[in-house]
């Protein structure tokens, strides 16, 4: 065009052009900046499909192969060449594939719908593999199917590991199970001949023996109270044993404890320990309360307080607290729990000391023996302790509030 043949352009007219040329300008910029977006966006997909640990395989609306990924080709063995227009089934399915879930894929793909299954997949030597496969439809913009990418992870190990697992774990219960009939069993088989023991070895030490033949029956018949009893809080422990129903006992406690008493009082003077009994004059003559349960617990704190204490003193104190609550405190000037270990005692098996033990005996049970039965009657138990100078255990029994003789 020459501009000499143009006539005098209005100013006017000038401007227009000029921001007409800004505007396409501007919308060609746009343009641009959309294909380069788009043009990474589509590369990226095809970097992330192609270099992603997933296997990736896509197929035609049919289950016809169109393109896999390197992944894809180390998982199964064979090369895209050999795939690619081949349908799925003629080279993925085997016996072991479930040829119902192959049916459900179809049925999902007809219905364009995403999809996860757990497939058996054979590899080129006819090795079975099992894989997760994860179904995303590819629509066109109106909607039509174009195909189908199919995203699998390698899931044969992890099954292998779940199989061993499972197996393990049922292995485990059938043993557990065992072990519980074997646990049922021991209780009648080991108590049955202890109480021939102990009964026997009363019936003999009330027969006419010189003072040797006295000793020696009343060493059995200590060993086998020992022995008794460790077996008894063994098969406490088991999972089988139930708790023994709480029982309400009115009881003469003055009497009881007395009696109780004399029976640790043996037992402390061979070490040169005072066992004292302290009854508040709050505590009525006699009283209704879980007495059985009682007397367990009080059992094993006191055990506990004579075998831990060499010399000194051991204190059982009574006291009603409230209307409906006993307080048992059992004090010892023993070698006392360290603070760390405190708050442990009460676990199953839990021995502050192994040597200690080991010169005491006992198998850590009594404490969370004890623990138990208080909370199946609702008592409580606890302790306090200055190490190298005792502790002091704390039970307190709900009593019945009802009044004596109502
Ligand atoms: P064990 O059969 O070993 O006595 P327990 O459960 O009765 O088991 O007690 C757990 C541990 O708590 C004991 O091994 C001991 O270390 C500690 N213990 C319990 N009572 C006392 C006490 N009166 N004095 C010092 N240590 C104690």
């Amino acid at each position: 065009m020459n501009p000499k043949d143009d006539g005098p352009t209005h100013p006017h007219q000038t401007n227009k052009t000029v921001a007409e040329l800004q505007a396409r300008i501007e919308a060609l910029e746009a343009e641009l900046k959309s294909a380069q977006q788009n043009s990474i966006k589509s590369h990226g997909y095809k970097v992330v499909a192609t270099h992603t640990s997933n296997s990736v395989l896509i197929v035609d609306p049919e289950g016809v192969a169109q393109w896999v990924n390197p992944s894809f080709e180390k998982l199964s063995g064979r090369l895209a060449q050999e795939i690619i227009g081949k349908p799925t089934e003629k080279f993925l399915v085997g016996a072991e594939t479930n040829l119902e879930t192959i049916k459900d894929i179809f049925e999902q793909m007809r219905a364009k719908q995403s999809f996860t299954y757990e497939v058996v997949h054979y590899n080129s030597q006819n090795e079975p593999y099992q894989i997760i496969t994860n179904g995303e439809p590819i629509l066109c913009e109106d909607g039509s199917l174009l195909g189908y990418a199919m995203i699998e992870t390698d899931i044969t190990l992890l099954k292998v590991m779940e199989e061993a697992l499972t197996n393990a774990y049922k292995s485990a219960e059938e043993k557990e199970a065992a072990k519980r009939n074997l646990l049922a069993n021991l209780s009648h088989e080991f108590r049955t001949p202890l109480n021939g023991i102990l009964g026997l070895g009363q019936l003999l030490l009330s027969t006419t023996l010189d003072e040797e033949q006295a000793d020696y029956t009343q060493t059995i018949l200590e060993s086998a109270d020992v022995l008794s009893g460790l077996i008894e809080k063994l098969l406490s422990m088991t999972p089988s044993s139930q708790p023994e129903p709480t029982t309400l006992e009115r009881i003469d406690l003055r009497k009881m404890l007395s009696a109780k008493v004399c029976q640790h009082e043996q037992e402390s003077q061979n070490k040169d320990i005072q066992f004292a009994l302290e009854i508040a004059e709050n505590v009525p003559a006699e009283i209704e309360l879980p007495w059985m349960q009682t007397y367990k617990i009080l059992n094993f704190i006191c055990e506990n307080a004579v075998k831990f204490t060499d010399a000194g003193q051991i204190l059982l104190n009574v006291e009603l607290k409230e209307e409906n609550s006993l307080s048992f405190t059992i004090s010892d000037s023993g070698i006392g729990i360290h603070p760390d270990a405190l708050p442990l005692i009460f676990d199953e098996y839990y021995q502050v000391d192994e040597s200690h033990t080991r010169a005491h005996g006992g198998i850590g049970l009594g404490l969370s023996l004890a623990k138990k039965i208080a909370s199946n009657i609702g008592a409580t138990i606890s302790v306090e302790s200055t190490f190298g100078h005792g502790c002091t255990f704390t039970l307190c029994v709900p009593i019945s509030s009802e009044p004596v003789g109502g």
